[in-house]
């Protein structure tokens, strides 16, 4: 199964190590393509778009034609996984943003929420399917307004984690942090190739330790 990350800039080989422990570990024949290119993009049956910096990133993927080319994935339904920066890019239009979103996921995000790098911080939160998890939080957006998706977990009240259908969010980056659950959930996602937001998914599939 060739998942891709998109891999211009940002934190792509803390999803590459993890997407390959998960291969090693869990046998799940996972090949992991860096999306630079829509013939890279054509090749693969999911995507994580990572953190970073979404300006740069935005330009970057309008540059190569990846703009439109994720969106038309996107919206065919291939499961695409966006942390901060990744999540930027695939929310609605902030109108005061210098960002031009892909409009994937109906949330309204504000970049840097919580402060400069230095105001970074770490915080166990609780994932509806998964339980606690340690979420690293770097110059995080905030989801201010949400419609039509659904909530996995909260931190300070408001929403951090969500999805719809193939699509899911997160304000944190589960790619730095040796716990690869979010990203077990997203291969079970693109394997079982159905909705994940009619529920009744059984996963993690394994018990980790
Ligand atoms: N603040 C960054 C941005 O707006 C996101 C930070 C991150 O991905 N860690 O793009």
């Amino acid at each position: 199964m060739n998942i891709g990350i998109v891999g211009y800039q940002g934190d792509v080989s803390e999803h590459v190590e993890l997407l390959e422990k998960l291969d090693r570990q869990y046998k799940r024949e996972i090949n992991v393509v860096l999306v630079k290119s829509v013939k890279s993009l054509s090749t693969v049956s999911g995507l994580i778009i990572p953190g970073g910096e979404s300006t740069t990133m935005y330009r970057l993927i309008k540059e190569f034609g990846l703009f439109d080319a994720i969106r038309q994935r996107g919206l065919e339904g291939m499961p695409i996984m966006g942390t901060c920066a990744g999540l930027i890019i695939i929310s609605n239009d902030d109108p005061n943003e210098r960002v031009r979103s892909l409009g994937l996921l109906n949330v309204q995000v504000r970049r840097n929420a919580y402060g400069r790098q230095a105001e970074s911080f770490f915080e166990e939160i609780d994932i509806d399917g998964i339980g606690k998890f340690n979420a690293v939080f770097i110059r995080a957006p905030q989801i201010e307004k949400w419609n039509n998706v659904t909530v996995l977990a909260k931190y300070d009240g408001m929403p951090v984690m969500v999805k719809d259908g193939n699509i899911i969010g997160l304000t944190f980056h589960p790619e730095l942090t040796e716990d690869p659950r979010i990203h077990e959930m997203f291969l079970d996602n693109i394997r079982r190739g159905r909705d994940v937001s009619t529920g009744d998914i059984d996963w993690p599939l394994y018990d980790y330790v």
